[in-house]
């Protein structure tokens, strides 16, 4: 996990951005950085994983030392009792990773690793390490559950792992690296092994020329999925231009043949999300009491709340409504009896009971991996 308070301006985690739009690092500096309840809620997971494995692996730490601390854990604002089981799951993996080899490993948690060999004042923090026979492991926890992240040739763990070369190399002979993506929340455990020459080549020969222009903001803009994560995103001009000349060249059509319609789906890809973006970015200009010119802040809607529940219906009851007319009995959805249940318990109980119908048709891309629709009913294709 990147730390919060302080990091590089060629960041690991912004790598994605950073090495295909080289600008892009700089352009962001304008802008302030957000947070949200996911981030906060990633951040207190995190503290929580690293606290068990921490305590698991370097500081064993006493029962009640550990119940204590876990208890100050569950009075945080952003606490959830899923981050307990999920940070469980984490530290299972990595005994996992442990127990591969005879051999003990070096273990470290939240370690600083420094790239700047390779990177202008490139810095970071490791969720884990582990070295052991000839292998460097880098280890990521990721507590969203959006998007499934990869290992493969992920730039973020790449870095780490030349940061953690540097430091550690002189103490462990290393052959090859190994990336290791804890995403527990989506079942998603990637792993990526390459050797350190191809990582080293990668550094010299990809990494270092793209930092440099880089840090000085210079080079090619170039849009993409990355510039999701931009902070620049709703005020970028390159990617307002593209997208305007992509909404220019097919203005003129009247009626499209199926190649055509491929081609404007293709091409018109990141054209939507960009114009969410446009939009937040002037929403948050008129509330700091900019003028975009044809544009204002209205008040959205909203539902009527309750908000005292309890005391609401105590004085509806001291009025004479009965409790029948007040609560209504509703059995738990799936996902509620499965946190209730369990999930294999529930399947061994009633599995019987349990369909999946089959899903409205949605239109994806070609190269997405599900299989295609067909017309007939889940029921036959289970029969099949
Ligand atoms: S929005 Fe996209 S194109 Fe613009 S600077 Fe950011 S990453 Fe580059």
């Amino acid at each position: 996990m990147e730390d919060n308070k302080k990091h590089a301006i060629l960041s690991a985690s912004g790598s994605h951005k950073w090495l295909v739009c080289t600008p892009s690092a700089r352009l962001e500096e304008q802008f302030p950085d957000k947070t949200s309840d996911y981030m906060e809620e990633g951040t207190l997971a995190h503290a929580i994983a690293e606290f068990k494995v921490r305590s698991y692996f370097i500081e064993p730490t006493s029962k009640q030392a550990y119940t204590r601390r876990i208890n100050k854990f569950k009075k945080e604002k952003y606490f959830n009792a899923e981050m307990l089981k999920y940070t469980d799951t984490y530290l299972e993996y990595i005994k996992g990773l442990v127990l591969e080899n005879h051999e003990k490993p070096f273990i470290a948690v939240e370690q600083k690793v420094d790239y700047s060999k390779y990177v202008t004042e490139g810095f970071g923090t490791t969720d884990c390490i582990l070295i052991r026979d000839n292998t460097l492991v880098v280890i990521d926890f990721k507590y969203g559950k959006g998007v499934s992240v990869s290992a493969e040739e992920n730039p973020q763990m790449k870095l780490y792992a030349l940061g953690a070369l540097e430091q550690f190399e002189f103490l462990y002979e290393i052959k090859q690296i190994k990336l290791v993506i804890i995403q527990p929340r989506i079942d998603n455990f990637s792993e990526y092994v390459l050797s350190k020459e191809e990582l080293i080549n990668w550094a010299e020969k990809t990494v270092k020329p793209q930092a440099e222009k880089a840090f000085i903001g210079v080079g090619d803009f170039k849009q993409g999925e990355h510039c999701r994560f931009c902070k620049a995103k709703g005020a970028c001009e390159f990617r307002a231009t593209e997208n305007m000349k992509i909404i220019e060249e097919y203005k003129i059509r009247t009626v499209l043949d199926n190649q055509q319609v491929g081609e404007v789906l293709t091409k018109t890809e990141g054209v939507e999300q960009w114009l969410k973006d446009i939009k937040a970015y002037a929403l948050e200009e008129i509330l700091k009491g900019n003028i975009v010119p044809g544009w204002k802040a209205v008040e959205g809607r909203s539902n009527r709340k309750l908000v005292d529940v309890e005391k609401a219906f105590e004085i509806l009851k001291a009025n004479g409504f009965d409790e029948a007319l007040l609560y209504e009995r509703k059995p738990l959805g799936l996902t509620d009896l499965e946190k209730a249940v369990g999930k294999k318990e529930l399947v061994q109980a009633i599995g019987d009971y349990i369909e999946k119908p089959k899903g409205a048709p949605t239109l994806v891309k070609a190269s997405d991996k599900r299989e295609n629709y067909t017309k007939i009913s889940a029921k036959e294709e289970f029969e099949k």
